[in-house]
């Protein structure tokens, strides 16, 4: 089969790599219909992690389910759905209190890095090719509705998800301001989901004007960077918001995000950090009485939610959308999504 596999820095290609074989009896196949570029995968395209190449890319993937082994229970041939990010188990310690991410059974195995974030699975195939093999299928495959279609589901597969889980973290209560930093595809899932906790206003910050009408396009208020701080002030009586959500994963926003919320207030990290460590303001925080909440998303917990507002029509993240493009230009696609191109936001992939 076809598959995305990252050669090193501003290297993709698409090539000819194995194809996948069920190997534990937990194990189903996909036959990948649409998979989606993610802003965390331009931290391997910079060369922000030394990893060995050789792997195939894609943590978002949809498709139809071609093969299971026999201990999968609840997944029939045939059937459409979204692939998670996360690989979990659905039944250890972790995953039944609603935390995936920290699956004991995966080790947090996430697909599309290869070995590197394959937890204890050892390795993992990537979702930007034309199949995948899923290991601990019942629970890191959802079934789709008819009603949401494979654009849709996509989003499932990470982006939404995590938006979701930043807007959970940011304890949002009706009425509260929520300044969202950063404007990329995960930063607007967090202005989408936002909006379902009751928010009196959404601002959104970036720096790019593009990225910018999207986000009033789905009733933000939105602000450039160099203003947003004061703009923040100004709309909450000098306080500050109640919740900031930091959406972009690097030094700046965070900072940002940590001084544009109010004493009392809430800071809920999403964006994926490239780096190991930051210098945190801690005695700012201190006299603030600031609540820190970061975290890798719950992918799985969260789908079967967000996939009832998908298709009751409460959420429709297509309007993020900005290319559809076949698997065999995957390196035009990361080029054009790294360079923010011709108005790139999320870039699908179709095999
Ligand atoms: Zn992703
Ligand atoms: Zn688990």
């Amino acid at each position: 089969m076809k598959g995305t596999v990252f050669h090193g820095p501003h290297d993709v290609r698409v090539e000819r790599v194995d194809d996948p074989e069920i190997k534990t009896p937990t194990d189903a196949l996909v036959r990948i219909t649409r998979a989606g570029i993610c802003g965390s995968d331009l931290h391997y395209y910079h060369g922000a992690f030394p990893i060995e190449p050789g792997f195939v890319l894609g943590h978002e993937g949809v498709g139809v389910i071609e093969e299971v082994g026999s201990g999968v229970d609840r997944l029939k041939k045939g059937q459409r759905v979204v692939v998670s990010g996360l690989v979990a188990c659905g039944r250890c310690f972790f995953c039944r209190r609603g935390q995936p991410s920290q699956c004991f059974e995966s080790g947090s195995a996430v697909f599309g890095y290869g070995a590197s974030a394959a937890g204890k699975l050892g390795w993992l195939g990537g979702e930007q090719s034309e199949a995948v093999r899923v290991p601990m299928a019942d629970y890191t495959c959802y079934p789709l509705p008819d009603a949401i279609d494979d654009d849709c589901a996509v989003f499932l597969a990470d982006i939404l998800p995590t938006g979701y889980f930043g807007a959970i973290n940011g304890n949002i209560h009706p009425g509260d301001t929520v300044a969202i930093f950063g404007c990329g595809p995960v930063g607007l899932c967090a202005v989408m989901s936002a909006k379902l906790f009751g928010p009196s206003e959404v601002i959104a910050v970036d720096s790019i004007p593009y990225r910018l009408d999207l986000a009033r396009k789905l009733g933000a208020f939105a602000v450039d960077t160099e203003t947003a701080q004061q703009t923040i002030l100004d709309r909450t009586e000098g306080r500050g918001a109640d919740v900031t959500i930091e959406a972009v994963g690097n030094d700046t926003a965070l900072t940002s995000a940590i001084m544009a919320a109010r004493g009392g207030g809430t800071v809920s990290v999403i964006g994926v950090f490239a780096t190991q460590s930051f210098n945190f303001p801690i005695g700012y925080a201190f006299m603030r009485d600031l609540t820190f909440k970061i975290g890798l998303a719950n992918i799985n917990a969260h789908i079967p939610d967000l996939s009832r507002l998908i298709e009751k029509g409460t959420l429709d993240p297509r309007p993020l959308i900005s290319h559809i493009m076949p698997l065999t230009d995957a390196p035009k696609a990361y080029e054009i999504f790294n360079a923010k191109k011709d108005n790139a936001m999320k870039v699908l992939l179709k095999p």
